[in-house]
């Protein structure tokens, strides 16, 4: 799923409403309703949704359903029939709980010939079977019902209209499909094959899962619409679209006599606006076969039905969409992939679906337009990820709004999944990506974040527990200091840095990543790889140029924030070059300090060996000077005279919290 942004584009919309539109619909699409991103749109949505996710009865597994629905445009309201089979899971099964929201009327429940005694729940109904059944055993029933959906979550089920006929769509991510059909309403549980009859009036088109078997004229006005989804599904990717569309197909042919047909149900006055950018679904359908394996619904199709709600939402091998945009298009054919074929196995792990779409859009920018396109979406994903509430794992899923927050499951999602690129390199994380698809453990099934971690450690040939644990489980970012100051003899410098990190929480209280640090002056750059495991990492680097700026991660790799990029530092003592240099009896060392701290002020000789110490403990702020004169004779007492030495180059180190800077000097005696 990915929401649309833009006002304009849902004000577009508006204009096509007819007078008449359900009041419903229109604040959907009036311009400026609250909302949580800066969208247009389901403010009101939201606010009405607190349902809390239902676990659906663990007793069964359900293998089919068939929908049969006819769609009542007049009085805005559905009859249908539903079909479900289902095997026991438990010894002695004698009643079934399905999800079913309370605007709906249960007409009746059967099994062949026998009526089920019914208990009505707010959100779900419980029927006795005609007998108990074992362990394994598969038993079917029906439900008979009516009734105008409901609209939680997104939207669930909206009747609109435009001026050439009837608008009707579902949206159930992620509660919904309990507000239009019963069922074992999450994820987890896949049925094999759904089959969806959908009638209404003649001239309309009805989009949905699969492949389209059969349109019927019923010679009463209406026609009816049989799509056959062959492929395991989860309830929420269950959909239907209907409008007097026209259909237009382009097709990806995936070898040298096989084709997969893109059909697309587009509004009659957006057709031209949609051939512009949806034949590109072709390339992207090549790219991502390529990055993740083949397109996982290739007996069957893809596609795109229009629908009012601004922005786009995976349905399986349907996308329905209101924008035409070519990152949304991508992203909800990833979904194909990573949302439909694998999904999340329960809404915690949301982000398994929406990291990995919002991810691929910018992987398929990459491929169709270069770096440049990848990192300009990267670096907004990655300043968005800052804002994200609590941990990418999604403690608690009964607000949809802070379950799809964008800044959370999208931006940090696909933020985190660009990180994993650079700890993992190139080859082997998307060796791993393509592995995960490829599992026949999850294909067609659902996913945890440990089972994806497993996965790349595996690739890795590492453990990856590090990188999980503080980017999925823990939250918020590292921000980084980097503070440094180099010595040079006119061929080598050499650097003497420190990287400090806060997390500001204590989940983790230390990110473990490896931080690109780029040194650059007039005579070149040099990048160095800190692994940085510590809120304190102190490290040296000799450069064959003069080092006059540092940079922390500049290539943007991971999700922080860099504090402090200048690299002479206004916190932190300073040490001068020593004056005169070269010196023959002495030289006078200042210090400006900025603040009061604790400073040690030592000289080496060129083994390194320490060979006097000119201050150790507190300093005030001011300018402190210091001599050392190891050529001092007479006119100094000689108990507080230096130690003579021999000629030659000796080094000054101040160490203090925050500095460790070093000084080359030139004694000749
Ligand atoms: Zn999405």
């Amino acid at each position: 799923m990915k929401r649309w942004k833009c006002a304009l584009w849902a004000a577009g919309l508006a204009s096509l409403l007819t007078p008449g539109s359900k009041a419903g619909l229109a604040s959907v699409l009036t311009p400026g309703a609250a909302a949580d991103d800066g969208c247009s749109s389901k403010g009101r949505y939201i606010a009405r949704t607190m349902q809390a996710a239902s676990a659906g009865d663990q007793r069964i597994d359900v293998s089919y359903y068939r929908l049969d629905l006819r769609v009542e445009t007049q009085t805005s309201s559905l009859r249908g029939a539903v079909d479900l089979v289902a095997a026991s899971l438990v010894d002695s099964l004698a009643s079934v709980t399905l999800d079913l929201s309370s605007t709906m009327i249960i007409d009746s429940v059967r099994q062949q010939a026998s009526l089920l005694p019914l208990t009505r729940y707010p959100s779900s109904f419980t029927v006795q079977l005609a007998r108990t059944y074992r362990r394994g055993e598969a038993f079917s029933l029906r439900v008979y019902y009516h009734g105008t959906p409901g609209a939680t979550g997104f939207g669930s089920f909206v009747f609109a209209s435009i001026p050439e006929g009837a608008w009707i769509w579902s949206l159930s991510q992620p509660y919904g499909a309990r507000d239009w059909w019963p069922c074992k309403d999450h994820p987890l549980d896949k049925a094999d094959s759904v089959d969806v009859v959908v009638t209404c009036a003649n001239g309309l088109k009805a989009g949905s899962n699969g492949r389209l078997v059969s349109v019927r004229d019923n010679a009463d006005g209406t026609s009816t619409h049989t799509w056959a989804e062959r492929y395991p599904i989860s309830t929420y990717l269950v959909s239907i679209a209907i409008a007097p569309y026209v259909a237009f197909s382009n097709w990806y042919k995936y070898g040298p006599s096989d084709s997969l047909e893109v059909l697309n149900y587009i509004l009659p006055q957006h057709l031209t606006q949609a051939q512009e950018t949806l034949p590109k679904t072709v390339d992207m359908l090549r790219i991502f076969s390529g990055l993740y394996g083949p397109y996982p619904f290739l007996k069957e199709k893809y596609g795109h039905s229009e629908f009012g709600w601004s922005g786009a939402m995976e349905h399986q091998t349907m996308t329905s969409t209101s924008t035409f945009a070519e990152d949304v298009i991508s992203h909800e054919l990833a979904h194909q992939w990573f949302g439909d074929m694998i999904t999340c196995q329960t809404w915690q792990e949301l982000w398994l679906n929406e990291g990995f779409a919002t991810y691929s859009e910018a992987l398929y920018r990459e491929a169709q337009y270069g770096t440049d396109y990848y990192r300009a979406l990267i670096r907004y994903r990655l300043s968005d990820a800052l804002a994200a509430q609590g941990s990418l794992f999604v403690i608690d899923t009964t607000s949809v709004s802070a379950l799809f927050a964008r800044s959370r499951v999208y931006s940090k999602g696909a933020s985190v999944l660009h990180m994993l690129r650079h700890v993992m390199g190139d080859t082997l994380f998307f060796r791993a990506l393509r592995t995960y698809a490829g599992d026949p453990r999850f294909r067609y099934g659902t996913a945890r974040t440990a089972d994806f971690q497993e996965i790349c450690e595996t690739a890795y040939g590492r453990s990856l527990g590090f990188f999980f644990n503080q980017w999925v489980y823990g939250e918020k970012y590292p921000r980084y200091t980097l503070r440094w100051d180099a010595t040079g003899d006119g061929s080598h410098w050499t650097i003497e840095a420190r990287l400090d990190q806060e997390t500001g929480t204590a989940t983790p209280p230390v990110f473990v990543m490896p931080v690109d640090i780029r040194f650059s002056g007039a005579g070149g750059d040099t990048t160095v790889v800190v692994w940085n495991s510590r809120n304190s990492e102190s490290f040296t680097v000799t450069l064959p140029f003069k080092p006059e700026r540092a940079e922390v991660d500049p290539e943007q790799w991971i999700l922080r924030e860099v504090s402090n990029p200048n690299p002479t530092l206004a916190d932190v003592p300073i040490l001068e070059q020593n004056y005169p240099n070269p010196f023959n009896w002495g030289t006078t060392l200042a210090i400006q300090n900025p603040r009061r701290s604790r400073v040690s002020l030592t000289i080496h000789n060129i083994l390194g060996q320490q060979i006097a110490s000119l201050h150790n403990g507190v300093l005030e702020p001011g300018v402190h000077t210091f001599q050392w004169s190891p050529g001092a004779t007479g006119w100094i007492p000689e108990a507080t005279r230096d130690r003579p030495v021999a000629s030659g180059v000796y080094f000054c180190r101040l160490v203090s919290d925050g500095a460790h800077i070093t000084r080359s000097m030139l004694y000749i005696r």
